[in-house]
């Protein structure tokens, strides 16, 4: 369900944004609102306004979010893999386990990260949290 939302952003009384498409769009590095102009400025830095519908997007408070959900999927991927390595190739050395598990860990996470801010944020603006809402809120 998608609704008509003023130029301003402001979110008319008793409308409601729908919710996954911004997740997708925030996941994807895109404006919740309109889905093309660049959600983030810099690898984490989320852009004051949309540069494409001019959306104000400084309102969010992703804060401790983003870097929680990584850390428990990277941590429950990484560690059912490493099961599973050591289930399946038993007896590899332990340099090898110290070459792959930290740079999966980091990669996994250097990718997930902004994905979840951005899904975090599209989450808080289709809920109009933190002044996403409009002046009202
Ligand atoms: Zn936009």
């Amino acid at each position: 369900m998608e609704t008509t939302i003023s130029a301003a952003g402001e979110m008319p009384a008793g409308t409601a944004r729908d919710r996954w498409l911004a997740l997708r769009r925030g996941f994807m590095g895109r404006c919740p609102h309109c889905g093309e102009g660049k959600l983030f400025r810099a690898y984490l830095k989320v852009n004051d306004a949309c540069p494409a519908c001019g959306e104000a997007l400084h309102h969010q408070r992703a804060d401790d979010a983003p870097p929680y959900f990584t850390i428990l999927i990277t941590a429950h991927v990484v560690g059912a893999l490493i099961l599973l390595v050591e289930d399946r190739f038993e007896g590899l050395s332990l340099w090898v386990h110290a070459m792959i598990w930290p740079a999966l860990v980091i990669g996994l996470s250097a990718a997930l990260l902004p994905r979840i801010k951005g899904a975090l944020v599209g989450w808080q603006w289709a809920l109009g949290m933190h002044g996403f809402g409009g002046p009202t809120d």
